[in-house]
């Protein structure tokens, strides 16, 4: 998973100044050092560091922070804030063209993910924009290139400028302009070619394109799990073209952080976009304050109510909102949330942005199972409809009936019954206003 040894260091670092009763100046120093190391150690520019350090040390040792009553907590926070301010402070959205169509040109290496997220952002626009943008295959050298992003643009639906593999990608972007004024067309999207270094060719071909066109974006693609590397590469693009915004691609793998940590400091230009796996779905905007509760173990908890709003049925959310206040959510009503909890996608990346759990031992290997939630819901099948609606008459023969209806062990349908009770226990006490359960985040 993305950041887990630095989000575990960072945690034991903090986590050791809240078992002392008051922190001194040397507490926060020694906390600063294990800080300090943490973050080389997942490869973030070393000038970076030091700022960050740097900053959190100044704020951390102020007298309104250690003489007050939670100096632990304060501090959590001020590391929150310099991370955010690290990568960025706010989201900052595509810049647009006065008149249409918005063109922008990815750039970056080879395999960094480019035509893949061509593809991707073609589709973010559609949802979001309703927008009818054209890809134009401008990556001449790689030949699967251009076969890839026709076929990107067939599962989108997406129409694709190619001249194949025998043009000048000047001529090629020049022509695709063509299309896209004649087709009206309100976004081009320009898939350039790569290398595998920067090389001098290649960057008069891109520099020629930036020429012709003039586009309102150029993003650089680069990949989340080459570290620091990836921060170089960005310093090597932007000093030949006007790079307008990066996208930082592979955050699903098993990236140590330096990426996201050092380009936006090191280069100045603002990551928009992150990729999250391979599906053209998996394109998400950058939030630098969300990235900073990701990276401390606080979950992505904005990213999973924006999720569930997004899922979820309005509707029916406020209804059973109501049931959980009146002490009336029954095992229908636990039907009907675990349908839409799996509408949401695998249970295990959901989990992993509710805080305390990304980082949680004991949760990390969890994972149910599609088959897991399939053996519950044959449980809650096999109830009758008295059963499902109190669920307190559930005794033991009846959960002896409810094991040979499901197929399921005896064993299985009471853990299913006790968690039933004290999850619906645990909502209550939500709905009255009473979080406690989310106090114990960082071992509080
Ligand atoms: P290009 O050479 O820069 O055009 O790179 P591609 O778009 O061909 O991507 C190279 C490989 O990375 C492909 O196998 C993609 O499926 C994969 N890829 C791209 N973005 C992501 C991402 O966000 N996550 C993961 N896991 N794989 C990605």
């Amino acid at each position: 998973m993305a950041f887990e040894g630095l989000t575990e260091r960072l945690q034991n670092a903090i986590g050791k100044l809240r078992k002392k009763g008051k922190v001194t100046e040397s507490d926060v120093r020694e906390m600063m050092r294990e800080v300090r190391l943490a973050l080389l150690e997942a490869d973030v520019n070393f000038t970076v560091v030091k700022d960050f350090v740097k900053q959190v040390r100044e704020r951390a040792v102020g007298a309104e922070v250690l003489e007050s009553l939670t100096p632990a907590q304060q501090i959590v926070k001020i590391v929150n804030d310099e991370l955010t301010k690290t990568m960025g402070e706010a989201a900052v959205p595509l810049n647009k063209a006065p008149h249409i169509p918005t063109i922008i040109m990815m750039v970056g290496l080879q395999g960094a993910g480019k035509t893949t997220t061509a593809g991707k952002l073609a589709n973010y626009l559609i949802k979001n924009e309703k927008a009818r943008p054209l890809l134009i295959a401008a990556d001449v050298y790689r030949p699967a290139a251009v076969d890839q992003l026709k076929t990107i643009g067939q599962q989108l639906n997406v129409p694709v400028f190619d001249m194949g593999t025998d043009h000048d990608p000047v001529e090629i972007v020049k022509q695709g302009m063509i299309q896209a004024d004649l087709q009206k067309n309100d976004y081009v999207i320009i898939d350039t070619a790569g290398r595998l270094q920067i090389d001098e060719k290649l960057m008069t071909e891109l520099a020629d394109i930036e020429a012709e066109v003039q586009p309102n974006e150029i993003l650089l693609t680069v990949d989340a799990m080459t570290g620091q590397a990836a921060t170089e590469v960005a310093k090597g693009f932007n000093e030949r073209l006007n790079i307008t915004g990066v996208v930082l691609t592979k955050l699903d793998g098993d990236t140590r952080g330096g990426a996201a940590l050092s380009i936006r400091a090191v280069t100045g230009k603002p990551i928009k976009f992150t990729g999250q796996g391979e599906k053209l779905d998996q394109l998400d905007v950058f939030y630098p304050d969300r990235m900073a509760n990701r990276i401390l173990g606080m979950g992505d908890m904005m990213s999973l109510i924006e999720k569930a709003q997004n899922d979820f049925d309005e509707k029916q959310a406020a209804a059973m909102a109501e049931k959980i206040k009146e002490n009336s959510f029954d095992f229908n009503d636990f039907l009907d949330q675990m349908d839409q909890i799996q509408k949401m996608g695998p249970l295990d990346e959901i989990m992993k942005m509710i805080p305390g759990v990304a980082n949680n031992p004991a949760m990390k290997n969890m994972n149910i199972s599609p088959k897991e939630m399939d053996h519950i819901k044959a449980i809650v099948y096999s109830m009758t409809p008295a059963e499902r609606e109190e669920p307190k008459i559930l005794n033991a023969s009846r959960k002896r009936r409810l094991a040979a209806g499901s197929g399921r062990p005896i064993q299985e349908v009471n853990r299913m019954i006790k968690q039933f009770d004290m999850s619906s226990k645990m909502m209550q006490q939500m709905s009255k206003g009473n979080m406690s359960g989310m106090e114990g985040l960082f071992g509080n």
